[in-house]
Order: C-alpha cells, then structure tokens, then sequence
C-alpha cells in the first residue's frame, strides 16, 4: 500500500484516545467505525456532561428559582450561545432547538410552509436528498396542491445547474436542498443555489446533516434562510438538533407544538405567545441532550473544524485510491466536491453480504438504500456500500477495509 503522507500536522492517535467506544474489539478484532454519516461516535466529554447534569445539576429549565433550577437553565442556554457562534448566526434567538435535522425541516414545512404555500406554488430539492428532505415536502405539497421540483445530478452526482436555473420561476416558494449528499458525499454549491433562489424571489432551506461535522458553516456567509443539523452527527447526543432561521422568518411563523414555555400568558378565550427562540420549543426538552450538544460543539472548537476538514480530505483522497484498486468494485458518487464519503458497489455481490463479512473483521460500513431511495434509482442500483469517514479514522482503518474487500471478493467469487 502506497502510504500517501498527510500533508497537515493531526494527530489522530491522541484524539482517538477522546473516543471510549474505538477502543473495543468486535469478533475478536479491533473495531474499525466507518459508519460516522449515520451517527458520529461521543467523545469523553460529551458523556461527560450528559452524566453531570444527571448526577448533579438535573431540573427542569426555564421555571425555576432553585439553584438546580438556575444551573440547568444557564448551561442548556449556553449551548444556544456556542451554535450560534459555531454557525455565525446574527442573533442566539435564531437558534432553534429540535429533535434533529429531520424535525428542524418538518418544523419548516408545518408552520411556514402551511402558512406561505398555496396551489400551483413550487417547491424545489434536489435529486439527491436524505428521505428527511423530501418527504416533508411532498406531505406539504399533497395538502396545499403545490408541486415538488427537481433538480436532476448527472452521473458524478454532481447537481445539473443549468437545469436548475430552468426550474426557478415566479412559482418557486421555497428551494431545500441538502449541503452535503449522505449518500454520495457531493459538497453542493450551497451559496450559488441559494443565491439563484433568492434570485426568484424564493426562500431557502439547507439540510445540513453531513455538512457541519465535516466543514465550516457560516450562515450568514451562505445567506441561507434556513438551515438545519443533528447532534448526534456532530459527536453530540442522538435526540438533538438545530434548526436555525433568519429572524424576521421566525418571526411571521405561526409556532409549531403548543404547549409549556413557548406561550407568555394563557387564558381560555386566548393564549399569546412566547418570544423567539421559545415560540417554537413547546414542553421540556431533552435538556442533557442540548448540554451534551454544547460539550460536542466545544470539542470540535477544541479540534478546530479547519483541520478536520483537511484532514478528511486526505483520507477521502488515500480511501478512494485505494478501494479503487480492488477489481470489480466501482464508486457511487464521484463529484467534483467531495465530503469523505465512499459508497460503492462490487460487481455480482451484494451490499448486505459485503456489510455482513465486513462487520466479521470487526469493521463497521452501511448497507442499503441509505435513506435516499431517489438517488439508488438514479444509478439504476438497489443499493451501496457506504464507508463514512471523521477524523479519528486513520488510514490503517482504510487498509483493514480494502484487507476486508479482498477476503470479501476471495468468498464470494
Ligand atoms: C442523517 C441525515 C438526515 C436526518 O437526520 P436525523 O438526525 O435522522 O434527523 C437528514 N439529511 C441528511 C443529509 C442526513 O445525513
């Protein structure tokens, strides 16, 4: 194996060290996690503060004067503040706390949406969306007779522009679109598509799921109106997530779920409702899950994105080589820019049976349709391999996978 040497200083060995769950073995081998697009592993400090507020400060927030009370409050607002500078937003109160990207885009669709959209409106997304971006949208178009539109991506799975500039129009209300494919790894051009959207006259929201483990996010650099993302992507706890919104957006939503914390006073004959960031965050949250998100954003500062987003790249750059090499296997997704995501097919072997030797030799890949059914269909294949990469993968965690397909290939040919 032709070692390509890592052009940055990183080292992996010391901050897998931050990772209790990597250091197992499974069957008898040292686990090797390459399924980091459908959840990232914890790192000591995240669980860390999940177990502190358990074992030492657990109240609910918001309505208390005792000092637990205080203190859960203080440190769950707290993570508001470090995502929103984690994602350059203007205002804290355009953070928004949900379950995760899936609820941040429902969120959008049911309360926006069935305010703004009507019949014969237009809705677009992109070919290749997660499942969480594009059902939403067809639920909210079946019941206000509005249309979905898609942009279609050519065969690097990289999107078509010019065809989406022919899909703009003065119908166009809303143009979601994921920022990175989970599926192919495609980085989209977020900033130009958001742009040309705005262009029409329409808003935008971005899926940013795959994006914000994995790179810089600026929102406001983006000027995207909406944008959504999952804790447990981003080394944080499952149960999680943000959707962060323009604040004027916010504003003329009706909110979301009714309930406790986001009214102001309640009567019978009327109820007014609470300010923004509490308008839309109705009942008690998962308050270990917002502080644990915290902890995460703080050990990604810690980090530092930047490098890990190099970092990444050279291991997309070694993994690609190298599965390349192994006969028969051909890679799903090939775009110009592209997040560390291999998904690929072996010819005449079938994912599930590659992910069941796989997981034998201790490594951990994904199998399946990998919630983007459309995407599958486009390539006219049921199925990929997914090997998803962070950085505390290391480039022997990539030999041990090609070491995988070759005995891989050795059963089944
Ligand atoms: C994982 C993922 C989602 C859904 O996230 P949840 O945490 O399941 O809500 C949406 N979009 C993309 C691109 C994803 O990878």
């Amino acid at each position: 194996m032709s070692a390509i040497s890592l052009q940055i200083p990183f080292d992996v060995a010391k901050l897998r060290e931050d990772f209790p769950v990597l250091k197992q073995t499974i069957h008898g081998k040292p686990l090797v996690y390459l399924d980091n697009a459908a959840t990232a592993q914890k790192p000591q400090s995240v669980i860390d503060a999940i177990v502190k507020f358990y074992a030492v400060d657990c109240a609910n927030i918001h309505r208390g004067v005792h000092e637990l009370s205080q203190r859960s409050t203080k440190t769950y607002e707290l993570t508001r503040a470090k995502v929103k500078k984690f994602l350059n937003a203007l205002h804290q109160h355009e953070i928004i706390f949900v379950r995760g990207t899936t609820e941040g885009i429902n969120l959008v669709t049911q309360t926006w949406g069935r305010k703004n959209v009507k019949a014969g409106d237009e809705i677009v997304i992109a070919g290749l969306e997660h499942h969480s971006n594009i059902v939403p949208w067809q639920m909210l178009c079946e019941e206000t007779g509005a249309h979905l539109r898609v942009i279609p991506i050519d065969d690097r799975g990289d999107l078509i522009l010019d065809e989406y500039a022919k899909l703009l129009n003065p119908r166009t209300r809303m143009v979601a679109i994921g920022h990175v494919s989970n599926a192919l790894g495609t980085i989209n051009p977020v900033r130009k598509i958001v742009e040309m959207a705005h262009g029409a006259g329409a808003l935008t929201l971005v899926d940013g799921a795959q994006a914000v483990p994995h790179m810089k996010v600026d929102v406001q650099a983006l000027d995207a109106d909406f944008y959504a993302f999952s804790g447990h992507k981003l080394f944080g706890p499952t149960g999680i997530g943000v959707l962060y919104g323009k604040t004027d957006l916010l504003n003329a939503m009706p909110p979301y779920q009714g309930g406790g914390d986001m009214i102001r006073t309640v009567t019978f004959e009327k109820t007014t409702y609470n300010d923004l960031p509490y308008k839309f965050e109705a009942g008690t949250p998962d308050i270990a899950g917002g502080i644990g998100l915290g902890a995460a954003v703080d050990y990604v500062n810690h980090v530092g994105i930047d490098k890990i987003a190099a970092y990444e790249h050279e291991l997309l750059l070694y993994g690609t080589e190298a599965v390349s090499r192994i006969p028969g296997l051909r890679i799903v997704g090939t775009a110009r820019e592209k997040a560390a995501v291999i998904s690929f097919v072996m010819e005449g072997i079938h994912p599930h049976d590659i992910g069941t030797v796989l997981d034998r030799m201790g490594i951990a890949v994904r199998t399946g349709h990998h919630c983007a059914q459309p995407v599958m269909d486009r390539y006219r294949i049921p199925a990929t391999t997914r090997a998803s990469f962070a950085f505390y993968n290391t480039t022997a965690e990539i030999d041990s996978l090609v070491a995988g397909l070759d005995k891989v290939k050795e059963i089944f040919s």
